[in-house]
């Protein structure tokens, strides 16, 4: 069984990594920024981590992850939850107020209650962002950590409401 992604080169170990972690959309249906809507014009960014090594064990795209397809996609380390942490607030600062769309995550998952808190934090400080995606974690995972990562994430959506729009599943 894989427990890690299949192109491991391509695992960015963020002290060497010398490009932005937040990532301006290049997909061309996304498009670069929204176009109608609540968060018209805010632009796109993503965030990919490293699929299955910040997933719940009982995702149920484990073995055909989109991971599997993606050979060159960038995959930022979480191995230093703190450097990785800091690098995407030090993206964020970067925007300097300019409205982003934050797609979490292209690959990956929220790994652990605290990243979550992490971006409560984040759209506390600064308004001018907002955040859409999915996560495999559910609150009828097997996995007490991904039960405890679902419940956060629905209490992030209760209390930012439109600006965390992240879907959970039901297993
Ligand atoms: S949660 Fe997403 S990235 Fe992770 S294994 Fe499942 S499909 Fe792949």
């Amino acid at each position: 069984m894989l427990i890690t992604t299949r192109y491991k080169k391509n695992i960015h170990d963020l002290n060497d990594y010398q490009f932005k972690v937040l990532k301006p959309s290049t997909n061309k249906k996304l498009g670069k920024k929204v176009l109608k809507g609540s968060f018209k014009d805010y632009k796109f960014y993503t965030l990919t981590l490293v699929e299955r090594e910040t997933c719940p064990k009982d995702c149920f795209h484990w073995e055909d992850c989109f991971g599997n397809n993606m050979p060159f996609a960038h995959r930022m380390s979480n191995k230093d939850e703190l450097l990785l942490t800091t690098r995407i607030h030090n993206d964020i600062k970067e925007l300097k107020g300019k409205k982003a769309l934050l797609r979490l995550h292209i690959l990956g998952d929220f790994f652990n209650v605290q990243y979550v808190w992490f971006w409560d934090l984040m759209l506390t400080l600064y308004p001018n962002i907002a955040i859409y995606g999915y996560t495999a974690n559910s609150t009828s995972s097997k996995y007490e950590t991904s039960r405890n990562i679902a419940q956060a994430i629905l209490s992030l959506r209760i209390k930012h409401k439109k600006r965390f729009s992240v879907d959970t599943v039901t297993i």
